[in-house]
């Protein structure tokens, strides 16, 4: 089998598994691959993945011009041909919409927190690169802004994007995005995410090197500067983690409220020296009724 063979036969197999797992309906979804330095392969517009043949593939070079094919590019080639221009060691991308991480796009939540120790091992932190019209300029735009610290994003109500050394190990990263996704919806229905200790988040980032992984750009060391960083127009360099300092026990969503249960910290003062107020769940109900008869 010649490379080229065996890399038709690669994004055939993982359009299947995009469209078997359900992160492609219909026709979504595109998935590159380098061919050699100055040309790439490419899924064709308009067909559904999980049913691609390697003969379905277009051949392009790196400015989108087809050489080879019986059927046009992907209508989102812009933004392929943008990250391979950003990115000189990355040798494939994928793209679909996979439901529980194109649910926190669009919910604009970006999957930052240092929740997932092999997350945060293989890609860090998860940001969503600003809302732009799928296949047109803009797309490419707002990828540019993300690609060059992330292997993966989010793209505001849209998708996500991968990119990796080879077909698989991208798509791989689009399991791991979405399996990450899924985790930190149930954890968020649970009601409370214990969030990693930075120091921990440290090692786990140093310990990339024993496993051979390439990080694309390291954690940013100044979590305070984070609005600066992603409203400036320049392209971002670290990438953004939520970790407490500490040991590791924060919680950024508070637990539950059991009726009849004591409340945890009810009579913590927090740092600006507000109270927590202590109510029982009938004084609670009777405050709420009080509310409602006060609208009528
Ligand atoms: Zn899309």
């Amino acid at each position: 089998m010649t490379v080229e063979s065996q890399l038709r036969a690669d994004i055939v197999e993982v359009g299947r598994r995009m469209y078997a797992r359900g992160y492609t309906a219909s026709n979504d979804g595109n998935i590159s691959v380098r061919l050699g330095d100055d040309r790439l392969l490419m899924t064709p517009r308009s067909v559904c993945k999980g049913f691609m043949t390697p003969d379905m593939m277009c051949i392009t070079d790196l400015d989108g011009k087809k050489l080879q094919g019986d059927r046009d590019p992907s209508s989102e080639m812009l933004m392929h041909l943008e990250v391979y221009r950003q990115r000189p060691d990355v040798r494939a991308v994928c793209h679909a919409h996979p439901p529980i991480a194109t649910g926190f796009a669009v919910a604009g939540i970006p999957l930052d927190r240092a929740v997932l120790a092999e997350v945060l091992t293989t890609l860090g932190s998860i940001p969503i690169a600003e809302y732009a019209t799928p296949s047109t300029s803009e797309l490419p735009a707002a990828v540019r802004k993300y690609v060059k610290a992330h292997d993966g994003m989010l793209l505001a109500n849209h998708g996500a994007l991968t990119l990796g050394g080879d077909v698989l190990s991208a798509y791989y990263k689009l399991e791991t995005i979405e399996h990450f996704a899924k985790i930190s919806l149930v954890a968020r229905l649970l009601g409370r995410e214990n969030l990693i200790a930075r120091d921990e988040v440290d090692r786990l980032q140093a310990l990339r090197n024993n496993y051979g992984i390439k990080a694309p750009a390291p954690i940013c060391p100044d979590v305070t500067a984070v609005g600066d960083l992603l409203a400036g127009p320049d392209p971002v360099t670290c990438q953004i983690v939520q970790a407490p300092e500490g040991d590791g026990r924060s919680r950024l969503v508070p637990d539950p409220i059991v009726p009849g249960a004591p409340l945890p910290n009810a009579t913590a003062a927090g740092p600006d020296g507000d109270e927590e107020i202590r109510l029982t769940y009938r004084e609670l109900s009777a405050l709420i009724e009080d509310a409602i008869r006060s609208l009528k």
